[in-house]
Formats: C-alpha cells, structure tokens, sequence
C-alpha cells in the first residue's frame, strides 16, 4: 500500500500512515515504531502544510465544547470597564451551545487596529459581536475583535432600540430618531449570512 494520505481521509486505530522522513508524527494520536507512523485512534488525518505533522482527529474533537485559541466565536456584550468588556458566548465556530455558555475579556488594545480612545466608542452592552479566542484562562477567555470580519455583527440604537444602519467605517445611524453612533463594526454588520448548527 503505496497510497498518500490526504486530509480529511479516515483512518483506523493501527493504521500506518507514513514514514517519519515524510511526516512529523503528533504525540497524543500516532506512535512511530521502526520509523513508521501508525495511527493511535481512529479519526480522520490532518496534516499541517508548513510543518508536515501528521494527526488524528476524531469527530468529538471536530464538534468540541470548549473553545481553544484561534476559535471563532459570537456573543454578547454583558458589561463596560474602563479598559475592557466582558461578554457571554455561546456559539464557537458557527456551532450553537445552547446549554453551556462561556465568559470572554476584550481589553482595549484588542478591539481594532485603529485607537480607540473610549471602550463605548467600539461596544455597548448588549450588542452581538464576533470575536477570535487569543488565549485561555481558567473559567474565561481573552478575546480579540482585531480583523474585518471581527466586531459587532448587531446593534441597537441606545435610545430608541431600533436596529442601527451602518453609514460609514465605524458609524452607525438609527433609522428611527436619527441618533449617530460608533462602534467596531465587522464588515458584514447585519449581513451576517452563514449558517450556524445545533
Ligand atoms: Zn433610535
């Protein structure tokens, strides 16, 4: 069996997968003997372009609970600091976790590339944001809206409740009473067209 694995193919608990001339095997899903990698569960294979290392994944990991840093996830803004916000999330790469719920930090010089002098010119309580996991900590998570497509995906005017219409990069404008807002806005502020799953 001369065959190349390729991501995404799925293996069998046993299964040889390669030389180690060809992959860098990964400790917790593969064992090497005499050179050769074997896989150490059943999963399908991910093989990482730039270093060549060869794992496992099982569908659990696949559909994980818990975010871990570089996740992609959407929430709400709970309360302001002075130098922060504090939000609950519920939804870690597009999937839904209705019975769970996690608590994510922004600090100020994690919002947007740009200055922000004031943390309400970027968030207010209650808005929807998007926002990548940069680190873990016990019970919470730093997040960062840092990116075009990281920031608040929904708000709604302060005085009025109406959803806000996006005028400019960080403006927004109630069509109801008129008020003038800003905020971190992702570029696809109330565009937001992907699925989510259960
Ligand atoms: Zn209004």
């Amino acid at each position: 069996m001369k065959e190349t694995l390729k991501n995404n193919d799925i293996v069998l608990t046993g299964q040889y997968l390669g030389v180690v001339e060809e992959f860098l095997p990964e400790k917790n899903s593969t064992f090497v003997k005499e050179g050769k990698i074997y896989a150490t569960k059943a999963g399908l294979v991910k093989i990482d372009d730039e270093k060549r290392e060869i794992e496992i994944l099982t569908h659990q990991e696949k559909d994980r609970k818990v975010p871990v840093v570089g996740d992609i996830v959407i929430g709400t803004i709970l309360f302001l600091r002075r130098y922060s916000v504090g939000l609950n999330f519920y939804t870690i790469n597009k999937k839904l976790h209705f019975n769970s719920y996690f608590f994510g930090n922004i600090h100020v010089s994690q919002i947007s590339n740009r200055y922000i002098e004031k943390i309400n010119d970027a968030f207010q309580i209650t808005d929807i944001i998007r926002a990548k996991v940069s680190e873990e900590k016990t019970n919470e998570y730093d997040l960062s809206t840092v990116g075009k497509y990281l920031g608040v995906i929904h708000t709604d005017c302060s005085i009025c409740g109406t959803a806000l219409d996006k005028v400019g990069f960080d403006k927004l404008r109630c069509p109801m009473c008129g008020n003038m807002e800003s905020r971190k806005l992702a570029a696809d502020y109330r565009d937001v067209s992907y699925n989510l799953r259960y």
